[in-house]
C-alpha cells in the first residue's frame, strides 16, 4: 500500500511518511484523496516554512488551558498536533532553522497535502503563513524595519519594498514586482498549491504576505489571488494595493 505516496517520497520524506503512518493509525483511514495533484518541484525550502505548519497545527489543536491535566493527556492521543511526532518534527525543524540547513520541496509538499487532509485546513495554512511572515521579519534588523515605517513614505517604501523582496525570495521562494501602487508577489511552485480544495493551500502564502505587508509598511489592504496553479495559471499570484491608509 502507497497511502498515497510513492515510494520514492516514502524514502525522501521519512517524516512525511511517519506522519502519514500516524493518521492512519488513528482515524483508519489513508490521508489522501485520489485527486490529481499538481506536477508541482522546487528547491529546498527555508525550514521556518514546515515549522510553522506543525507550530499552527498544534496551537489549534491545543485545548483552552482550563482544562484538567488527565483531558490533556486523553487529547495528547487524539490530536495529531499535540502528538509526540509533532513535536519531534518541530524539534528538527527548529534545529534546522538554527544550523541553517533547508528542508526538501518533497517533504513539505508531503506535509502540506498531509495538512490539507484536515477540515480545518484553511485555519492551519492561514496560520502558518502569520508564524512564517513573524519568523522571517524577525531576521531582519529591528533598526530598518522601524526606519520603513517610521520615515515619510517616499523615503520608508523603498526599504520596505527591498525587505519585503527579501522576505519573499529567502522564506517564499516567490519574486516581488511593483506595479504602480500595487505590488505582486509570484510563486512558481507553491508548496501547498494543490493541498486542500479551493486553493486553501495558498492561503499562507497570501496570509504571510498580508502579515509581512502590514508589519513593514503599515499596510492593511485585501491581497487579491488573481492567478493560481490548482486553476491551471502558470503561476499563483498575489496582488495588493500598498497605500497607506
Ligand atoms: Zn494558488
Amino acid at each position: 500500500m502507497s497511502f498515497g505516496l510513492s515510494r520514492g517520497a516514502q524514502t525522501a520524506c521519512p517524516l512525511a511518511f511517519a506522519l502519514v503512518i500516524q493518521v492512519i493509525e488513528e482515524t483508519g483511514r489513508a490521508p489522501f484523496t485520489n485527486q490529481a495533484h499538481l506536477p508541482l518541484v522546487g528547491q529546498p525550502l527555508d525550514a521556518r516554512m514546515p515549522l510553522s505548519l506543525l507550530e499552527a497545527v498544534r496551537i489549534i489543536d491545543t485545548p483552552d488551558s482550563e482544562l484538567d491535566a488527565e483531558l490533556v493527556h486523553e487529547l495528547r492521543n487524539k490530536r495529531f498536533g499535540l502528538s509526540e511526532t509533532v513535536n519531534a518534527q518541530i524539534r528538527r525543524y527548529n534545529e534546522m532553522v538554527r544550523k541553517p540547513q533547508r528542508v526538501a520541496y518533497d517533504e513539505v509538499l508531503a506535509l502540506s497535502r498531509l495538512l490539507g487532509r484536515r477540515p480545518d485546513a484553511d485555519l492551519v495554512f492561514r496560520e502558518a503563513g502569520r508564524r512564517l511572515a513573524r519568523a522571517s521579519l524577525n531576521t531582519l534588523s529591528a533598526t530598518t524595519r522601524k526606519a520603513a515605517l517610521s520615515l515619510p513614505a517616499l523615503l520608508g517604501r523603498p526599504i520596505a519594498l527591498r525587505q519585503l523582496r527579501h522576505v519573499c525570495r529567502s522564506f517564499l521562494d516567490g519574486k516581488l514586482q511593483r506595479q504602480g501602487s500595487a505590488i505582486v508577489l509570484e510563486v512558481l511552485a507553491p508548496v501547498s498549491a494543490d493541498a486542500a480544495p479551493r486553493s486553501a493551500g495558498c492561503g499562507m502564502y497570501e496570509a504571510a504576505l498580508r502579515e509581512s505587508l502590514q508589519t513593514l509598511a503599515g499596510a492593511e489592504g485585501l491581497v487579491e489571488h488573481v492567478a493560481c496553479r490548482a486553476r491551471g495559471d502558470s503561476s499563483c499570484q498575489w496582488r495588493t494595493d500598498w497605500r497607506k491608509r
